[in-house]
């Protein structure tokens, strides 16, 4: 990918932007870094996607906001060549595999994901050599890597109808969150789904004991739950064991989730996801209080996708994501799988 002509730009932008362990920094998201943002877009004749836990400023910039599938469809849609995705590493890979075409680029390659690092291609390779005949079922919070050697993925909306879709004398081997599986395997009663012990780091600022005190606190309050990333799973797995009263809970996709904030006679509603989630509830619906079960619930690993890094990227042509053919061949085929079974779910 290029890098761009940028000598004769009054803004010095290439002094401003630093780099350490924790990300790029050193630029403000103001309004000329908004105006250099999409007048480079317009430059690489590039689609700009931002996922829900992106932090506001880049959310608003965005061309589209939204879960990692439904952004990955829209980049396959996309008339654009070039695709940045401002997310975390395996949905950018996901994107490519789906646009095995276009130029993928992420703003920092170093932005990882604790869910999809729990199951390495090793690691299932190994499982699988346990289970030779089982059906292996990922969710899509994993490499690409894991989805070449998976016959279906799935999502958190349609986890249990793709599980359910297999003849029920095959072994099922679900990765890599365990939430999810418990969930998926006290809805469908299935004793021979077995459960990759993987998770996401942020769930655990969603805890049952932390949601049910949230609940009783605020009686009159809804309660909202997104699991499209792993980090609301737990989440999901307890308001199905009843740590919170099942009238008022709402178990709803990323659109679903903006047309219940929209609809709600509810004054007050407490959501458990990362916190990046409230930006786009608070946009759809100004006059309810949106309150996080947890407002430690943030994604590390979503917000190394600083204002800087997204510069530095549409600058530079930096990072590209690059998924070898056969894999993203594999890969694409259990991610079209799911989509065959039935709806995948992130209304976005
Ligand atoms: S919130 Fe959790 S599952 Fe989502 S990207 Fe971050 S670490 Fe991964």
């Amino acid at each position: 990918m290029t890098v761009l002509d940028t000598t004769a730009e009054p803004q010095g932008w290439a002094d401003k932007i630093t780099n350490g362990p924790g990300g790029y920094g050193g630029v403000e998201a103001d309004e000329q870094w908004a105006a250099e943002v999409r007048r480079l877009v317009e430059q690489r004749n590039a689609t700009l996607l931002a996922h829900n836990y992106q932090v506001p400023a880049i959310q608003d910039i965005a061309d589209h906001v939204g879960d990692s599938l439904a952004l990955s469809r829209i980049a396959a849609e996309a008339p654009e060549d070039v695709i940045v995705f401002c997310g975390v590493h395996f949905m950018a890979e996901t994107a490519k595999i789906l646009s095995p075409d276009k130029t993928v680029l992420i703003p920092d390659q170093r932005a990882g994901c604790s869910l999809a690092d729990s199951i390495t291609a090793e690691d299932l390779r190994a499982w699988k050599d346990e289970f030779p005949d089982a059906v292996v079922v990922s969710y899509v919070n994993t490499t690409a890597a894991v989805k070449a050697l998976t016959d279906v993925c799935c999502t958190s909306s349609n986890a249990v109808e793709v599980v359910a879709s297999i003849p029920a004398d095959r072994d099922v081997l679900f990765c890599p969150d365990q939430f999810l599986g418990a969930h998926v395997r006290r809805v469908t009663g299935r004793k021979n789904l077995h459960v990759w012990a993987g998770e996401c780091h942020v769930h655990a600022g969603i805890n049952g004991d932390e949601l049910a005190a949230q609940a009783r606190s605020h009686p009159d309050a809804e309660l909202f739950v997104h699991p499209e990333c792993g980090c609301a799973t737990s989440a999901l797995y307890l308001a199905g064991e009843g740590a919170v009263p099942d009238d008022r809970v709402k178990i709803l996709s990323t659109g679903g989730m903006l047309d219940a904030a929209r609809e709600t006679r509810a004054r007050q509603v407490l959501v458990a996801t990362e916190i990046g989630m409230l930006h786009q509830l608070r946009r759809a619906a100004p006059d309810v209080d949106f309150r996080a079960v947890n407002d430690r619930a943030s994604c590390t690993y979503m917000k190394m996708i600083t204002p800087a890094a997204l510069l530095r990227c549409l600058r530079e042509g930096a990072d590209e994501v690059h998924v070898d053919p056969e894999t993203a061949r594999l890969a694409r085929a259990s991610v079209q799988r799911m989509i065959a079974i039935g709806q995948p779910g992130g209304g976005e």
